[in-house]
């Protein structure tokens, strides 16, 4: 028998899994990994092993929906069938939201749950798809422990001055200030720096996937990040704002007539990527289209990532590295060469070559300020935690 800890990470429309072996204290070791996908529409379920080689692949017919339970249901027998000696030692849950309260990862008991289920308006889009597994897992699998991991806890400790809003104190201490996320990403790409670059101190790492954020990592710890109160801050996503003049919210509801629920529909789903080029929130569609909109939702993009490297430089007080990560990251070589363009000026000397190459130095030798493609693995940072928190790491920190 293998004790393995299981990892799930649930969104809107995919459900992403990752078994680990805990390893008594050392490093957790990847057994298989895989997601469901497009849950809602046409269902499809896919198991690689250790390597990234497919050995299951299940789809469903157009038309299907099927809920985070149907699909964990399908992931656990699969399981009985396919990894028989494999017994779940433990869960550990992406969360997005933490709040003010959890700064930590922590194992989930029912008045943990209450909490997390009290931070769903901070995080409507995430947090309510990220607490399904649970209680759904609950039901299958009884005592085995649970753990949240959360976005936002890399960035609890940042200085007050990049935390608050300029708003009345009162709001600040009802906890409506800048949280930021995929705290998971960071953390996991700040350990994995000094492999790469051992001398860089300040750091800005660009998570870029369909959500996308950036953060000032000085000496390990996140400083800031363009992310806020909640996950639709900061940069342009596939299909979110970014940050946006309050005041378009205003004029949404006060000239335009939209309702609650129409603005967040357009700030979190109609916007970004998909709202400029009018075409796909998928950025390879957008570099294989002709179409000028599409260019321009890339330039867009582009800008904001490049201006968010010098916003960030500055609550470092300088920058040693620039990290490209996630899908847009760690895929999309013009991109990274477009927002290299713009902070040539900081010092940076871009490798053209070892950029099309994928990295993972993307910087000559002599640059200042190197740059780099790091793969990011959120998955295996919940693995980390999960056995910290419930000790299945034998005490290793
Ligand atoms: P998430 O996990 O947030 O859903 P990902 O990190 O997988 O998102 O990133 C998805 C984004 O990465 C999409 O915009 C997709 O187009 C982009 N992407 C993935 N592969 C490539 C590629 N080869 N070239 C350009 N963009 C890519």
């Amino acid at each position: 028998m293998t004790d393995a800890i299981l990892v799930i990470n649930a969104g809107s429309s995919s459900l992403k899994f990752a078994g680990y072996a805990a390893n008594g204290g050392r490093e957790p070791v990847l057994l298989a990994a895989g997601k469901a996908e497009a849950i809602r529409t046409a269902p499809r379920f896919v198991v690689k092993d250790k390597d990234g080689a497919t050995v299951t692949e299940d789809h469903w017919r157009d038309g299907t929906e099927l809920s985070h339970s149907d699909c964990l249901a399908h992931l656990l027998d699969w399981m009985a069938t396919n990894a028989a000696d494999v017994r779940i030692q433990a869960v550990g849950h992406r969360i997005a939201h933490g709040g003010a309260d959890f700064r930590q990862a922590v194992r989930i008991e029912d008045d943990v749950m209450r909490r997390l289920e009290a931070l769903i308006p901070l995080a409507p889009l995430h947090q309510p798809h990220n607490l399904a597994p649970v209680q759904a897992l609950a039901d299958r699998l009884g005592d085995v422990p649970q753990v949240a991991c959360f976005d936002t806890s890399f960035h609890a400790d940042k200085p007050e001055v990049a935390a608050m809003f300029a708003l009345p104190r009162e709001m600040t201490e009802r906890g409506v200030r800048r949280y930021g996320f995929h705290g998971l990403s960071y953390e996991y790409i700040s350990r994995e720096l000094p492999r790469y670059a051992p001398e860089a101190s300040k750091v800005v790492v660009a998570h870029l996937g369909s959500g996308a954020s950036m953060c000032a990592i000085r000496d390990g710890r996140s400083v800031d990040s363009t992310m806020g109160f909640t996950a639709v801050d900061g940069l342009p996503m596939g299909t979110r704002t970014g940050a946006l003049d309050p005041g378009v919210v205003l004029y949404c509801l006060q000239e335009l007539g939209m309702d609650a629920a129409a603005i967040e529909d357009l700030l979190y789903r109609r916007s970004g990527l998909l709202g400029v080029s009018g075409i796909s929130n998928d950025m390879r569609r957008l570099l294989d289209s002709d179409d000028p909109h599409a260019a321009q939702a890339v330039d867009l993009f582009v800008y904001h990532v490049a201006r968010n490297v010098g916003a960030l430089a500055v609550a470092m007080g300088g920058l040693d590295a620039l990290v490209f990560t996630a899908g847009i990251g760690e895929n999309a070589a013009p991109v990274r060469a477009a927002v290299a363009e713009w902070v040539a000026w900081l010092g940076l000397a871009f490798d053209a070559d070892a950029n099309a190459a994928g990295g993972p130095r993307i910087s000559t030798d002599g640059s200042r300020v190197s740059a780099w493609v790091i793969p990011t693995d959120e998955e295996r940072m919940i693995a980390r935690h999960t056995a910290r928190v419930l000790g299945l790491d034998g005490g290793a920190r």
